[in-house]
């Protein structure tokens, strides 16, 4: 079997053209522009790349975009203020703090200032109890955006078993609630997981968010399984997932390549999420 490779750039395309109308259409009856704006504290080439990147897909689909570039060294007070700034600005809409952040800046307190109603990233506590208990309040992007990708190519997945290979409040965690929300079977497997190898066997679809290179294997695919990759990895300046692509092709029904699988999807759903809390500001 040769999988069908899920073109995750081609979707995102789509999904951007369909924002980008829509926010045409709102502006030209309302007057009112959608607001992104991207906290990114100190000056990791890494993530400077991917809010270049947020921010250049943003103003293509006609949104206002703000990047707030705040010092390596600036106190949990001092960001907390602008965050705060940033909730009381009627001109933004959808907020997201790019992690990760310094060490001496806690993570939680950063993520949970941010107004639930503009918390783009659906991170804030309040999005993560929405989602546990099936309320429709914002979602995390790169979740949401492998569950278009399988809905998209599997249709129905409810009664199917899903293993989600990661455990992580980003990923893992929310991506299994999404898949229960759709009635699939869900299994979590983490770093003390014990059979993995036979955990995937009986998967029908596998997400994995671990971040080590081709960890997953073709002899533990169920064939015709769906394999959704999310893990971007860097070797010998090359990137690669967390799925051995060149193997497990030749096994699964379905699979996301690395690049242009999930990864394009993210901003998309950010965008999806902004527009989302735009509109609901707007009571459209
Ligand atoms: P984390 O490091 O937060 O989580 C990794 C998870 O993998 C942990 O739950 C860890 O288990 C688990 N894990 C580690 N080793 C093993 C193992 N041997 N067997 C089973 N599970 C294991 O990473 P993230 O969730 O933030 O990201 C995961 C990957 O996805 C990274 O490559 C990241 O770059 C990528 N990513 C891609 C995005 C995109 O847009 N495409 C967006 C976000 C992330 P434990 O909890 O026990 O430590």
């Amino acid at each position: 079997m040769t999988a069908k490779i899920i073109d995750g750039k081609a979707v995102a395309a789509e999904i951007r053209a369909e924002i980008t109308v829509e926010v045409k259409a709102i502006k030209e009856k309302t007057g009112k522009t959608p607001g992104l704006a991207v906290v990114l504290v100190g000056d990791d080439p890494a993530s400077k790349i991917y809010v270049g990147n947020k921010e250049k897909q943003a103003k293509e689909a006609g949104f206002n975009s703000y990047n707030i570039i705040l010092p390596q060294e600036i106190s949990e007070a001092e960001l907390l203020e602008k965050i705060d700034s940033l909730n009381k600005n009627p001109d933004i809409h959808g907020m997201i703090v790019q992690l990760p952040l310094p060490k001496h800046i806690k993570e939680s307190a950063v993520i949970n200032a941010v107004d639930p109603k503009k918390d783009a990233d659906g991170f804030h506590i309040e999005n993560v109890g929405k989602l546990n208990t099936g309320q429709d309040g914002l979602v995390p992007c790169t979740p949401l955006g492998c569950m278009i990708l399988l809905k998209k190519n599997l249709g129905d997945i409810s009664g199917k078993n899903a293993l989600v290979i990661g455990r992580s409040n980003i990923v893992g965690k929310p991506m299994a609630a999404l898949l229960l929300r759709e009635s699939a079977t869900v299994t979590i497997a983490h770093s003390k997981t014990k059979n993995l190898p036979e955990l995937c066997k009986t998967a029908d679809i596998i997400i994995a968010a671990i971040g080590k290179p081709n960890f997953v294997k073709a002899e533990w695919i169920k064939p015709g399984a769906a394999l959704i990759d999310v893990g971007i990895n860097r070797v010998d300046s090359k990137l690669c997932g967390d799925i051995d692509f060149a193997t497990t092709s030749k096994v699964a029904g379905f699979i996301t390549p690395v690049p242009g699988g999930v990864g394009p999807m993210t901003i998309a759903c950010l965008l999806g999420n902004t527009l989302k809390a735009f509109r609901k500001s707007l009571n459209i």
